[in-house]
């Protein structure tokens, strides 16, 4: 069988691009190893942190932007609620700049970029913050708070559900629980070796997450890290602590980083807050991720993030869930042509942060394929060439 692109892998990245060139008519189909949206990849978990403002840097500002139009589009298309606008708001100290995700001062280039690109916003002292938000607890008296209103949670496996969805009814072919082995390129095309068998497109877009350096070879396993993380959900004691409009958090914190954490108010219906930090620690093989939760870091969690800095929140643990990172050496995306497959564009090294840009990522990939003008522009994603050449 033989498509103009195929989508190899249908998480965040893969679902909105195959998406996208369906809507467009472009004849596509959609491959993945599980049947999506699933909780084997980078994608589950209930919700992902959507901000606008982003500090990971100012390429990443148009495409959260344009994810958050798209939402709102593809609620409008299918009934269905994905993106909460419940407000963000990120704590850290005016004494010392906090790293995050490559950025050595998050909070600081996150208001920078707010201010640049118009997006609304407060800055709050330590009074302003305990007055509007007392929910959150035991900061110091130089704490500052950034809040964007705009900001907040979208559903992982919502968006992707709807995305295949209406892939499927817009022409697109998917085929769930079919494993790509290997792709090889041909004049003409690119040939993908399937459990299935062997299929043949103009170009293949590689969207396999956590599993992108086993499928992709080439310089990528020398760039992507797998960094298994841990999601924890404590029950509420005081509910109404957490009123509808409690906003997601960022409680940026000390030098490593396990030492700042993120969160989310509860969920309509639920009684518990989620909560996670994050770890580049342990790096791992993508199919032997340890998806096991131990009582110690359980207690490691509520004790470091949530006892006295999360008003009204037991030690009771809820639920808990494995899920993986794969992160770059700068922890910035990687969107470009594999430097030895022609006709592969590789994409999804998202490093943490990539749920909030996956819609856009997908729209901007579908309008290069179809040469439509006023795409965002990928370029801050291209693959170093020198950072590649270190790596051989
Ligand atoms: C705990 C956690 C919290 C996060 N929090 C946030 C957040 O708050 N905000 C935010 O913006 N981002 C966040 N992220 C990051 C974001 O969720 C990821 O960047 C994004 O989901 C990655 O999407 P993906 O498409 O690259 O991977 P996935 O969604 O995992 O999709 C990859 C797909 O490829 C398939 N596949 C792989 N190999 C093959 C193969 N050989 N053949 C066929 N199919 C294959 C897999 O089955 C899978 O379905 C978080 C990530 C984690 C793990």
């Amino acid at each position: 069988m033989h498509y103009d692109v195929i989508v190899v892998g249908l998480g965040a990245f893969g679902a909105a691009t195959v998406y996208q060139l369906a809507r467009r008519g472009v004849n596509v189909a959609g491959v993945d190893r599980f049947s999506p949206p699933h909780d084997q990849g980078s994608s589950h978990g209930d919700t992902r942190i959507t901000r606008q403002a982003i500090g990971e840097g100012a390429a990443y500002v148009p495409l959260a932007l344009n994810s958050h139009r798209i939402w709102r589009e593809l609620e409008a298309l299918s009934g269905a609620p994905l993106l909460e606008a419940c407000g963000m708001l990120m704590l850290s100290d005016s004494r010392v700049a906090t790293r995050g995700h490559g950025t050595a001062d998050f909070a600081g280039e996150t208001a920078a970029l707010a201010r640049s690109f118009g997006i609304e916003h407060d800055l709050l002292n330590a009074a302003e913050i305990a007055q509007r938000f007392p929910q959150f607890t035991g900061y110091s008296s130089h704490a500052v708070g950034y809040y964007e209103p705009g900001a907040g949670y979208v559903r992982p496996e919502r968006a992707i559900e709807v995305q295949l969805k209406l892939a499927q009814q817009a022409g697109a072919a998917l085929y769930p629980n079919t494993p790509v082995l290997s792709m090889e390129a041909y004049d003409g095309g690119v040939r993908v070796h399937t459990s299935a068998g062997t299929f043949t497109a103009g170009r293949v877009i590689s969207c396999a997450g956590m599993w992108s350096a086993k499928l992709l070879g080439g310089p990528f396993p020398s760039l992507l890290k797998v960094c298994r993380q841990q999601l924890f959900w404590f029950e509420l004691d005081e509910p109404e602590r957490f009123a509808p409009d409690s906003p997601v958090y960022i409680l940026l914190d000390g030098d490593a980083d396990t030492d700042s954490c993120y969160g989310f108010p509860p969920l309509p219906g639920e009684n518990a807050i989620k909560i996670a930090t994050e770890n580049y620690a342990d790096s791992g093989d993508p199919d032997h991720i340890d998806r096991s939760i131990n009582q110690a870091d359980v207690d490691a969690m509520y004790e470091q993030h949530v006892a006295g800095r999360l008003a009204g929140v037991s030690r009771r643990l809820l639920r808990a869930k494995a899920c993986t990172y794969t992160i770059t050496p700068d922890f910035n995306f990687l969107i470009d042509e594999h430097p030895q497959l022609p006709g592969v564009t590789v994409v999804s090294a998202c490093s943490g942060h990539g749920f909030k840009h996956s819609a856009a990522v997908g729209e901007a990939l579908a309008m290069h394929y179809c040469r439509e003008t006023g795409a965002a522009d990928l370029s801050a994603f291209r693959l170093n060439k020198a950072a590649v050449s270190a790596t051989r």
